[in-house]
C-alpha cells in the first residue's frame, strides 16, 4: 500500500525520477532503481527509476534550448514564474513537510520548517529579480561611459545531500532562475521522493502560469551519471551541497576544466560560553544545536567550550535538558517528538564508531552514547560527551550525528584558538553579556567562519544572509546577500560617445 504521505502528493510505488521536461518524466526503467527507506522502521517507502545517458542527454539539449529563450525573458518577468513556485509550495506546505519529515527522519516541525525556507526564497527571490544591479564608473577617458551588467551562466547543475532535500534546491534553483539560468538538479539518493514531489509542484505552477520548464532533475543508481554531470563542459557552474570528501572531488574536477562550483561541504561548529553568558538562552541554543535533525544539520553545534567557573553548573543543566529529550525520541512525522532517527544504518554504524573512538581516547560519555537497538528504526540517543581535548582526531572529525563534545576554557583567547583550530569553518556563535567578548569574537581575530553569531546558536540560518563557510567547508556562498552574483556572469562594458579614440592609459598610438 502505497503511504498515506506520498498519496497525498500524487506520488506512487513507483516513480521516475527524470523530469525531461515538456511535462514528460521518463520512461526509463532498465538504468537501476533508488529504494527510498523511511528511517523510522527501515521499510522501503516507493521505488524511483533511476536516469539513464540517453535521459540525461535529452536534458541538458532541452535545457539548452530553454536558455536561449529564458536569457532574455525580463527579470521581473522571471521573478513572476518564482512567485507562482511560492504560492503553489505555501499551498502544499503541510504536505511536502510531512514527506521530508518521512523521507529524511526530521522532526515534522523541521520539516515544515525546510518547506517555510524554500517559500522565503522564492519571495526574497522575485525582489531579487528587480534588484540584480550592477555597477557605473567614471571612465578616465572624455565622453565614454563606463558600467558593469550581470548576465546569466546558462546552465546551473545542482548536487544535494540528503539532509536538506528540498530547501538547498529551491535556495540555488530559484536564485539561478531569476538570474536567468536554467538548473538542472540531481538530488541525494537517499531522498528522490522529496525531490520529485518538489519538481511536481513546482513544474504544475510554471505551467499554469504559461512559463516554459526551468528545472529539470535526473537521478543516479551509482555516481556515474553524476560524474559525468561535474565534468560536463555544458553546465558551467556546478553548486554541489555535500560532505567534504565527495566535495573536494568535485571541486577538483570542475576546476580541471574551468568551470566554477560552488561547494557547501562539512562544518565543525562551535559554540562558547563565557562566565557573563545568560544560560536562560544558551542551554536551549546548545541542545537545539546538537539534537536537532539528530545532529544532521551542516551548522550542528558538535563543540561546547564553557568557561572553567560555570563549566559543572553548564555540564549539569545539559544533562537534565538531555534526559528531557530521551523522553521525545521518536517517529519525527509526529509533532510531539523532538528528535527522530538517523538517516540510515550506516549513520548509525558511525555514531558508534565515533562513541567508542572518543571513549578510547579519554573521553567519558555523560549521557546517551548508545543506539536505541530494542526498537525499529535508525534511532541513537542524544549524547554528552567530556574530558576530550579540542586536538583529538574524533573531535576534529565532523560525524553526522547528535554528539557534542565538552570541552573547559579559563581565557577568550583560548576558546577562540581552539574554536577556529579544525579543518571546517562553517558556523560558530559566542554566549556573553560581554560587549568586548562579543566584539572580539566577531572582530578580524575572532571566529574565521562564515556565520558567526552572539547569542544566538550555530544552527538554524535564515535565508536573508549569504549562507556557507570557510576552509573545508568550501568557501561557496549561496541563499540571501549579493550571493546570486554566483549565478552570473559579469560583464564590463564602456561605450565612447565622443568623436576621438584615446586610448586608456595616455597612450598614443598615431597612424
Ligand atoms: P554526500 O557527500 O555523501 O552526498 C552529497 C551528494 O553528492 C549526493 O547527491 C550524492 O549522491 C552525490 N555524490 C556522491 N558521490 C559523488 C560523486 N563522485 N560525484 C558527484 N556527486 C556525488 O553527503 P550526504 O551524506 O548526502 O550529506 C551530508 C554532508 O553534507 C555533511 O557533511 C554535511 O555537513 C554536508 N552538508 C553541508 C551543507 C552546507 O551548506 N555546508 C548543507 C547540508 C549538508
Amino acid at each position: 500500500m502505497t503511504h498515506p504521505v506520498l498519496t497525498a502528493l500524487g506520488l506512487a510505488d513507483n516513480e521516475s525520477g527524470t523530469y525531461l521536461g515538456n511535462s514528460e518524466w521518463s520512461k526509463t526503467a532498465d538504468a537501476g532503481v533508488l529504494e527510498p527507506v523511511n528511517p523510522t522502521d527501515g521499510s522501503v517507502l516507493a521505488r524511483v527509476q533511476a536516469s539513464s545517458q540517453a535521459d540525461y542527454d535529452l536534458i541538458v539539449e532541452r535545457a539548452q534550448a530553454a536558455f536561449k529563450v529564458w536569457r532574455t525573458t525580463p527579470a521581473p518577468r522571471r521573478g513572476e514564474a518564482i512567485r507562482l513556485c511560492a504560492e503553489a509550495l505555501r499551498a502544499h506546505k503541510d504536505q511536502l513537510g510531512s514527506l521530508v519529515a518521512l523521507e529524511m527522519g526530521k522532526s515534522k516541525p523541521e520539516g515544515d520548517g525546510e518547506v517555510q525556507e524554500m517559500i522565503d526564497i522564492g519571495e526574497f527571490s522575485v525582489g531579487l529579480s528587480r534588484q540584480l544591479y550592477g555597477l557605473t564608473m567614471h571612465s578616465e577617458r572624455p565622453g565614454h561611459r563606463m558600467y558593469e551588467q550581470w548576465h546569466p551562466l546558462g546552465l546551473v547543475g545542482i548536487i544535494s545531500a540528503f539532509n536538506f532535500p528540498v530547501a538547498v534546491w529551491a535556495w540555488n534553483s530559484f536564485v539561478a532562475a531569476v538570474c536567468g539560468n536554467i538548473s538542472i538538479w540531481k538530488p541525494s539518493p537517499k531522498t528522490p521522493l522529496s525531490a520529485i514531489a518538489s519538481m511536481k509542484i513546482c513544474n504544475a505552477a510554471l505551467k499554469k502560469g504559461g512559463f516554459p520548464d526551468l528545472f529539470y532533475m535526473f537521478n543516479d543508481a551509482g555516481t556515474e551519471l553524476a560524474q559525468s554531470f561535474v565534468d560536463d563542459r555544458r553546465i558551467p557552474l556546478i553548486s554541489f551541497t555535500g560532505s567534504t570528501k565527495v566535495g573536494r572531488n568535485v571541486g577538483e574536477r570542475v576546476a580541471q576544466r574551468m568551470g566554477r562550483s560552488l561547494l557547501e561541504l562539512g562544518g565543525n561548529n562551535a559554540i562558547i560560553v563565557d562566565e557573563t553568558a545568560d544560560l536562560k538562552l544558551a542551554i536551549p541554543a546548545i541542545v537545539f544545536g546538537a539534537v536537532g535533525t539528530a545532529g544532521q544539520r551542516c551548522t550542528t553545534t558538535r563543540r561546547l567550550f564553557v568557561q572553567d567557573k560555570i563549566y559543572d553548573d553548564v555540564l549539569a543543566k545539559l544533562k537534565t535538558a538531555y534526559a528531557q529529550v530521551e523522553k521525545k525520541i521518536g517517529d519525527p512525522t509526529d509533532p510531539a517528538n523532538l528528535m527522530g532517527p538517523l538517516n540510515s544504518q550506516d549513520a548509525v554504524k558511525g555514531f558508534l564508531a565515533a562513541v567508542e573512538k572518543a571513549k578510547a581516547s579519554g573521553g567519558t560519555v555523560e549521557s546517551g552514547g548508545k543506539a536505541l537497538d530494542d526498537r525499529k528504526g535508525n534511532f541513537v540517543l542524544p549524547t554528552l560527551i567530556t574530558g576530550l581535548k579540542n586536538e583529538a582526531e574524533v573531535v576534529q572529525t565532523e560525524t553526522f550525528a547528535p554528539i557534542l563534545y565538552v570541552m573547559k576554557f579559563s581565557k577568550l583567547d583560548e576558546a577562540l584558538e581552539m574554536q577556529n583550530a579544525v579543518p571546517q569553518g562553517l558556523s560558530s556563535s559566542i554566549f556573553t553579556t560581554n560587549l568586548k567578548a562579543a566584539e572580539a569574537f566577531l572582530s578580524a581575530a575572532g571566529s574565521d567562519c562564515g556565520i558567526a553569531n552572539v547569542n544566538i546558536g550555530t544552527s538554524g540560518a535564515e535565508i536573508g544572509g549569504a549562507f556557507g563557510g570557510e576552509k573545508e567547508t568550501g568557501g561557496g556562498r549561496e541563499s540571501g546577500s549579493d550571493a546570486w552574483r554566483a549565478y552570473m556572469r559579469r560583464q564590463t562594458n564602456t561605450i565612447n560617445y565622443s568623436d576621438a579614440l584615446p586610448l586608456a592609459q595616455g597612450i598614443k598610438f598615431d597612424l
